[in-house]
């Protein structure tokens, strides 16, 4: 971990001072940039049970904002989707700041603070889960994984025998192994290789029914309407994230329609206003997904990779995701050049997208050896 940032820095320094990352990544500063957070905390060392790869603290998020505010103009996610249609000509590259999964920290925190700076913002909600005390399956996923390798060795091989049990699914022997990886490893591991209906019965396995809405999760709550709105009336874009936050590209077509068009009309609904603007959970997209939320009436949709649809380019729009140590230097400072490095793609060669966007849907391979 510790030697990858230093490389990172050296890749940083080196590329930014000689010019050479131009030749390198084979590409310029970018004209339309939109930046991805999660949560946003008052102070990322007392963020709880969130998971570390998805907090933001409000100090290094204005940090961030400074930096690209310098570079780039903060338009609404409308406006830069107009300049995508056009070509995106104007005389200063274009930014938007988007929010994924509509945590309440988001209302809390990052949206005074773009009040404040003048930066319209866009939130992207799982609409299900607005106004619920319920968690979302990553925040629950991730606590009773985190929790399990916390035990001793003896104690996980059998929780694994136990689970096998259940659903032999591959990724278990992870929990069991002697020097086991980080919880976010781990659970983005099962996340990409067991089915969701298996993945939901191993969180009830292991966690208990009711303590996913108990207060001591208060850190990972949700948005409710008022404060939906409130934003909404604040200037900033109300997006959809999925009725559930589904992995649209593991679910059947018919399940992926339905948490496409029952969130945006929920949206609809409840804001009294067109809903244009799609993010795909996890960034989970192929060809037939892409389909899907056009025929769901989305105009623009937003992937957490570099990878696009050819044909459908404004499904798929990049997004750069951020949070509180991913430009931070050897010595926990922000850095501008691992900034400038990470907007500019320099990075993408050490964490590779490995999805297969290209892919047959999962569950329709299923159906078809059922
Ligand atoms: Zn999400
Ligand atoms: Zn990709």
């Amino acid at each position: 971990m510790r030697l990858s940032l230093l490389a990172k820095e050296v890749a940083a320094e080196t590329l930014g001072r000689t010019g050479a990352h131009r030749l390198w990544s084979g590409r310029a500063a970018p004209r339309v940039l939109v930046l991805g957070y999660h949560q946003v905390v008052e102070d990322e060392r007392n963020a709880g049970p969130s998971i570390p790869a998805m907090i933001i603290s409000t100090a290094m998020l204005e940090r961030q904002l400074d930096w690209v505010g310098r570079r780039f103009r903060f338009v609404t996610l409308d406006e830069l989707g107009h300049q995508l249609e056009s070509g995106g000509a104007g005389e200063r590259p274009f930014a938007a700041v988007t929010f994924d999964d509509g945590y309440r920290d988001v209302y809390e925190h990052a949206f005074p603070l773009l009040q404040r700076k003048g930066i319209p913002g866009a939130v992207c909600v799982v609409t299900d889960l607005v106004g619920t005390r319920r968690l979302l399956f990553h925040d629950q996923l991730y606590l009773v994984v985190a929790r399990a390798l916390a035990q001793p060795l003896s104690a996980r091989a059998q929780l694994v025998m136990r689970l096998r049990r259940i659903a032999p699914v591959p990724g278990l022997e992870e929990i069991a192994r002697p020097r086991p990886r980080g919880a976010f490893a781990v659970m983005r591991r099962l996340l990409e290789t067991v089915p969701p209906a298996e993945l939901e019965m191993m969180v009830h396995v292991l966690g208990e029914p009711r303590e996913w809405e108990e207060e001591s999760f208060s850190e990972l709550r949700i948005l409710d309407w008022d404060m939906v709105r409130a934003m909404h009336r604040g200037g900033f874009t109300i997006a959809s994230h999925t009725s559930t936050h589904a992995r649209l590209t593991v679910e059947t077509p018919e399940r992926a329609r339905q948490e496409l068009s029952a969130s945006r009309k929920r949206l609809e609904e409840e804001l009294n206003a067109p809903v244009r603007h799609f993010a795909y959970p996890d960034g989970c997209f192929d060809g037939a997904v892409v389909d899907a939320v056009a025929e769901a009436g989305y105009e623009f949709a937003y992937t957490t990779c570099r990878h696009r649809d050819r044909r459908r380019p404004l499904l798929t729009v990049p997004r750069r995701l951020l949070w509180e140590n991913s430009c931070r230097n050897s010595a926990g400072r922000f850095s501008p050049s691992l900034m400038r490095g990470l907007v500019q793609g320099v990075f993408d060669w050490f964490a590779p997208c490995r999805q297969d966007h290209r892919a047959a849907r999962v569950a329709r391979r299923q159906e078809a050896m059922a």
